[in-house]
């Protein structure tokens, strides 16, 4: 059986990536040396895949900042803004095309989720004019170059479906009456690739989903036997991820491609019907190996299926895989030595992952008895360990009643009790952070490693909170916050107080570009040990006359952004955390916080891909989001804020958040999302974002006053909020500050105030 894996990360061990990007930016480091780093990656990463014992090595899973980018290029797809970026050099048009560019006041492509991950990708935008001259991708080059490294290299793409699926119409273009443009720049593709490659990747995760209309499918069978006429002597992977193919079984079948991978990880359950159907020839990759978690595959349950695929099509078609690309876990575990041994135990990133493809294959061809008896042990021993089942954690969960996930009031009773907050029209606010300065970094490095006492921070924290409020007070904001100068990352600060969760050193999974998150283990059940914000947002609120919101980072997201146990179900671990989260709001508000906002950045990515599953985690996210927020008193105002997803089809599930305030991102799409408010007519207070803070770009007041004009033709005057799209920690304040001063002109304007 020949093994494989979909990706490795490309961030690298040590971020290496990042670093170099960076330096890039910022003028430090040349395109030459960016570009040996990034050589210098690849090859390291085919190295250990060749080392693990893979028969292939991956190419074309390594981008400078993101694959569907590359893939836009590719094809050519350039929205007509970025025209004047055209007589640049190829990386600047790159870049502006990932993050605007500022001094030509160009915004960057849009920014959202891939699929259900943490992952965002820069989603291609086709218009009806667009200017469509491709180029060649540097995965050409990358196989070429692997190799004559003596590597057996399997270029990977995003397929045209996927592609296509996931990019937006502008201007009235028809999306997929471009299929057939589009598949002729993957045919010339192919016919490059295939001199140097016997097996091509080709990725429609978009199979797993119900996102292709009619129109796509009719067409896939024949653009399918476009690109396989295409790819000489090489043959295509059809390789689908995140769910099981489902209903879209019979196209992948109809393909034509000789291999078809599925992701067992995620659609465990569709091996015997998908054996059943494969046609006469075709072998099949099985994703076994979880490319989106970091505990151990438990061997004894992987190898079952393995011998099924085998009796049924003999090793010759049996490919052994990881689910999906280990994009979405951490590069190695070698080296995490503050991890308590029984954790350790039961985790594999991406390099043990790599490994593990080489066990499942001796296990099975072999007969390596050795390899499944150690993992069995390893497993069993770390789940007996007593953080694993915490009696008391236990009884609360089950003793949760209907009556603790309702406020005590209706939102129209409650915002009467809540008047005596005295706010004026469109009040303004932000969502949390403030920039974070060296001299933050700083003072949370300083006491982490033991320099500063505990007595020394407090007061540089409360210092950093002080200026943080004595400057909203200027700035003349409405609602102020503390600025979470303390919060290195929105989840970990929760994560490191309660019981139950435990920290890699570097662990580092890639966000988006340059951006990494550590994403913390959920490995016990979770309790709260003590307060977790309460003594700094009291100490803000001391400081002020006006309502200081306080800050918590809601249930949902804390899931959606841990690494979480594998033995018990989501919904349970995640009403663990909401009961922690819940008591956190009832000690905020005794402290007299009476505002108190509850971030479920992650609600939407968190979502399964099929309606049907959908709609069951909707049930239970929004209730644990009540469960956290539902205790307080009519008077206490809840906020919750939401960033960079597709929400239009999830209103009603928001509305049924219930929270008083509803802050979201829109400014990036140009206020699409109005429209969506207009139609659904959001019940109580909304404060679509008015400008984009992932951009250094500082908005005029009157950008501001415009969108907040439209954003009126929608939502009534009394409901609408003023505020940016989200924190302000990845900005300087000399950004920050301009940029929130003509948002309080802006807001002030509108009132007819000035
Ligand atoms: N309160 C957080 C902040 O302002 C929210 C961040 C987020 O939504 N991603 O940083
Ligand atoms: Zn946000």
């Amino acid at each position: 059986m020949l093994t494989h894996i979909l990706g490795f990360p490309g961030i690298g061990k040590q971020r290496e990536l990042k670093q170099a990007l960076e330096s890039f930016w910022s003028g430090r480091l040349s395109a030459q040396a960016l570009s040996e780093t990034c050589a210098a990656l690849k090859k390291r990463h085919w190295e250990i895949q060749r080392n693990a014992g893979l028969d292939y090595v991956t190419t074309g899973d390594f981008s400078l900042y993101d694959r569907m980018l590359d893939t836009t290029l590719m094809l050519g797809a350039i929205p007509p803004r970025f025209a004047p970026c055209l007589a640049g050099s190829p990386l600047e048009l790159y870049f502006s095309l990932a993050r605007g560019d500022a001094g030509r006041d160009i915004n960057a492509l849009e920014m959202t989720k891939w699929f259900d991950t943490n992952y965002h990708y820069l989603v291609p935008e086709i218009d009806a004019k667009g200017l469509w001259t491709g180029s060649t991708p540097p995965v050409v080059e990358d196989t070429r170059q692997a190799r004559e490294l003596g590597f057996s290299p399997k270029p990977a793409l995003i397929g045209p479906f996927t592609w296509l699926a996931l990019a937006k119409s502008q201007g009235g273009a028809l999306k997929w009456a471009r299929l057939d443009e589009i598949a002729a720049a993957y045919a010339r593709l192919m016919v490059k690739l295939s001199a140097h490659c016997d097996c091509i990747q080709i990725e429609e995760p978009v199979l797993c989903t119900e996102l292709l209309p009619r129109e796509a499918v009719k067409r896939f069978e024949g653009i399918y036997a476009v690109l396989n006429s295409a790819c000489g002597d090489a043959k295509l992977m059809l390789t689908t991820y995140f769910g099981p193919l489902a209903r879209n079984a019979d196209l992948a079948s109809a393909s034509g491609c000789a291999v078809l991978h599925v992701d067992l990880a995620r659609g465990g359950g569709q091996l015997e019907s998908v054996l059943s159907s494969l046609p006469g020839d075709v072998a099949l990759s099985l994703g076994l190996v979880d490319g989106r978690n970091i505990w151990k595959t438990e061997y004894a349950q992987a190898v079952p299926l393995i011998r099924k695929a085998v009796s049924a099509l003999g090793q010759e078609r049996v490919l052994l895989a990881s689910s999906c690309s280990l994009l979405h876990c951490p590069v190695d575990l070698d080296g995490e030595s503050s991890l308590p041994e029984h954790i350790k135990k039961r985790l594999a990133f991406a390099v043990q992952k790599c490994a593990e493809l080489r066990d499942l294959r001796g296990i099975v061809e072999d007969g390596d008895a050795k390899a499944l008896a150690e993992n069995a042990a390893a497993l069993k021993e770390a789940a007996t360990h007593p953080d694993m089942r915490i009696a008391s954690v236990r009884r609360r969960v089950s003793s949760v009643t209907p009556a603790m996930l309702a406020r005590r009031s209706d939102y129209p009773a409650r915002r009467i009790a809540q008047a005596w907050l005295r706010l004026p029209p469109l009040p303004t606010t932000t969502i949390g952070s403030f920039p974070q300065t060296d001299s933050i970094r700083k003072t949370r490095l300083a006491y982490k490693s033991g320099e500063m006492s505990e007595a020394e921070y407090t007061a540089a924290i409360r210092n950093e909170i002080k200026d943080c409020i004595e400057k909203q007070e200027e700035l003349g904001l409405d609602v102020l916050v503390h600025g979470e100068a303390e919060r290195n990352d929105m989840v970990e600060y929760f994560g490191q107080q309660l019981g139950g969760f435990c920290f890699t050193r570097n662990g580092w999974v890639q966000s988006y570009g340059s951006r990494c998150v550590k994403p913390p283990v959920i490995y016990g059940d979770v309790y709260r040990k003590a307060t977790m914000t309460v003594d700094w947002i009291r100490y803000a609120q001391s400081l002020t006359s006006k309502p200081v919101k306080g800050m918590l980072t809601g249930p949902v997201t804390i899931l959606c952004w841990s690494f979480v146990r594998d033995d018990l179900e989501r919904s349970e671990v995640c009403k663990q955390i909401a009961l922690a989260i819940r008591d956190e709001t009832l000690d905020l508000e005794k402290a007299g916080v009476r505002v108190i906002q509850i971030d479920e950045a992650a609600l939407r990515e968190g979502m399964p891909l099929t309606a049907a599953e959908a709609e069951i985690y909707l049930r239970w996210a929004v209730e644990a989001f009540r469960l956290a927020s539902s205790g307080v008193e009519d008077g206490t105002q809840i906020h919750t804020h939401m960033c960079y997803s597709e929400f239009n089809a999830i209103l009603p599930w928001i509305a049924r958040m219930d929270a008083d305030v509803l802050s979201i991102e829109s400014s990036r799409s140009g206020m699409e999302l109005l429209d969506a408010f207009a139609e659904f007519r959001y019940p109580r207070g909304v404060g679509p974002g008015v400008y984009d803070i992932h951009s250094p770009r500082i908005p005029a007041t009157e950008e501001m006053e415009r969108l907040l004009r439209r954003a009126l033709l929608h939502i009534p005057r009394e409901q609408l909020w003023v505020n940016p799209d989200c924190g302000l920690k990845t900005r300087r304040w000399e950004e920050a500050w301009p940029a929130l001063r003509n948002m309080v002109a802006a807001a002030e304007r509108v009132r007819g105030l000035a």
